[in-house]
């Protein structure tokens, strides 16, 4: 059997792999330190759950690069050049991420629909610094609507969410795909962002993160915060 070098993020060969060292996952090492940036302590394999603590190091498995390029050097130098693409930020780009899934509570009644879920879709920052700097903005006010696409059972089955929380809440008793499309407003120039959800029935359910960049000199709040401290600046320097 041949083992698969293919990246669980990008789901394409994994370019300058990481390989996790109790669960052996591989994952290119932008895609996982993309993934890994949210907590400070500890972090998960984002396929398999298993938890490492923050001192274990992500090294980059060289020997294991070069058996992966050999296997399919096209693809693997193409890969590399998008990658480097995608992490070239312009100076007035953060990452930000989309989190979406669903929360669950199971309803006490004698109905079969004892299953309470709650569709959600909210942005959050991918660093504490960005949060900080950014403290004027709601950052949920990039979404324009969420469009949840239910089970053909659901009467009406596609529901528009136009204001955040862009959320919708349902009773249920069964779990299938849900996907969803989530526009953002014009001015943050991001694409229509269309994601597949599972319903999940478990713990208090689940949500997934998906990053994006934002450019944050379209942001007014953000200007506002450069432009006071511009004159800060020039009001110390008068002085
Ligand atoms: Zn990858
Ligand atoms: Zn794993």
């Amino acid at each position: 059997m041949q083992q698969s070098y293919d990246c669980p993020i990008c789901l394409s060969i994994s370019v300058d792999p990481i390989q996790l060292s109790q669960c052996n996952h591989i994952f290119c090492s932008a895609c996982i330190v993309d993934l890994l940036d949210y907590n400070n302590q500890s972090y998960k394999c984002p396929l398999c759950r298993q938890l490492y603590q923050k001192n274990e190091p992500l090294i980059i498995n060289q020997e294991l690069a070069k058996k992966i390029k050999e296997s399919n050097p096209e693809l693997y130098v193409q890969r590399q050049q998008q990658i480097l693409q995608q992490q070239m930020m312009l100076p007035n780009q953060i990452k930000v991420s989309v989190v979406y899934g669903n929360l669950y509570e199971k309803i006490k009644n004698n109905d079969k629909n004892q299953h309470q879920w709650t569709l959600v879709v909210k942005m959050d920052y991918n660093k504490e610094s960005d949060r900080v700097a950014l403290k004027n903005f709601d950052i949920n006010n990039m979404i324009e609507s969420v469009t949840y696409q239910l089970h053909a059972t659901f009467r009406p089955s596609v529901v528009t969410v136009k204001q955040a929380p862009f959320q919708l809440q349902r009773l249920g008793w069964g779990t299938f795909m849900i996907p969803f499309l989530i526009k953002f407003k014009k001015e943050y120039n991001i694409p229509n962002l269309t994601v597949d959800h599972y319903l999940s029935f478990q713990g208090n359910g689940s949500l997934q993160k998906q990053i994006t960049k934002l450019d944050i000199s379209n942001v007014k709040e953000y200007q506002e915060i450069s432009e006071q401290q511009n004159q800060q600046q020039q009001l110390q320097q008068q002085q």
